[in-house]
């Protein structure tokens, strides 16, 4: 019996490309690229990856070219936006990939705050998204659609303002412009076509999402192992960030004296370690979880 197989539209290259890879990578999933290869196979599961330009992943998942995609979510909102008729969901919200749409102004231009926007042009390559936006305030504004080189439209005279994708703020500080208001909190998102698939296609995705989520949180979370006398635990335990209840086990030859063994789902910093180590911890260890699955 041969298996389906699904497929998966991920960007070519770009600012999604290495990490959507590097999670498909995490899941025990090789993807083998050669430079102009469009399509590859997956030998792991039955899954076969499309690599495209991200802004044609939306539509390639709608239309059920594929069953699954990796595209950020500026990019799939705006899409779902413009459309009457899409219907592709999110099953996952990533966590790479982060960003904002914002609309940002010149530092000294005549826009200074929200209101000042009405009657305004604003550049943007997300007409749909601004305009809803726009709405939502009861501002009434020109859009000046650009596909490209955005921020440079108030410096031209075209825009009094721009609505762009910031990550950093570096693009906006070097074209004297400063952010007014956040549009849309973007990250990558696993979308997928609205209809059901065959039980074989739907099993594989089942797979593939515990396998995701299962990378996820591994990423996030940490093992961590450290000394206390037994007087000192309760406190140590509460410092764990995001464990449940850990392992104690009494040290070989000290009465008093506990290892304790946890697994911190949230993110363990410096200054956790020194929290830890001002409650009497010793010999903390914080190590990396490569898997895990509930
Ligand atoms: P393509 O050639 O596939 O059309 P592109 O030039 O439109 O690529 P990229 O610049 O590669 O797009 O960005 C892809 C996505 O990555 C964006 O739509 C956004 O979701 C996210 N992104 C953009 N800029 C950043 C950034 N500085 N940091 C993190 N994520 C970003
Ligand atoms: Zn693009």
């Amino acid at each position: 019996m041969t298996t389906e197989r699904i497929r998966i539209a991920l960007q070519k290259s770009g600012r999604l490309a290495e990490d959507s890879i590097g999670l498909l990578k995490s899941c025990g999933l090789h993807v083998a690229r050669s430079k102009d290869q469009l399509f590859c196979r997956i030998k792991e599961l039955p899954i076969d990856v499309l690599l495209v330009r991200d802004d044609d992943i939306p539509n390639f998942v709608d239309s059920g070219i594929c069953e699954l995609g990796i595209v950020g979510d500026n990019v799939f909102s705006e899409m779902k936006c413009a459309a009457d008729n899409f219907s592709a969901t999110v099953v996952e919200r990533l966590g790479f990939s982060q960003c904002r749409l914002a609309i940002a102004v010149p530092d000294n231009g005549a826009v200074q705050k929200i209101s000042d926007l009405a009657g305004a042009t604003i550049a943007t390559s997300y007409p749909h998204l601004l305009q809803d936006f726009l709405k939502r305030q009861n501002i009434t504004a020109k859009t000046l659609v650009m596909m490209g080189s955005v921020e440079v439209a108030p410096r031209l005279k075209i825009a009094d303002a721009i609505c762009d994708i910031v990550a950093s703020g570096a693009t906006l500080a070097a074209n004297n412009l400063r952010e007014l208001t956040t549009v849309l909190q973007s990250q990558a998102l696993l979308v997928r076509g609205a209809r059901t698939f065959s039980p074989d296609k739907e099993n594989i995705i089942r797979r593939l999402l515990a396998r995701m989520r299962g990378a996820l949180t591994a990423e996030d979370s940490k093992y961590v192992m450290l000394h206390a006398d037994a007087d000192k635990l309760p406190e140590i335990v509460k410092l764990l960030p995001g464990s449940e209840s850990p392992t104690i086990l009494p040290l070989r030859g000290h009465d008093d004296k506990f290892a304790v063994h946890a697994v911190c789902r949230e993110s363990v910093f410096w200054e956790t370690m020194e929290q830890l180590q001002a409650a009497g911890a010793s010999a903390i260890l914080v190590l990396p979880i490569e898997k895990m699955m509930a």
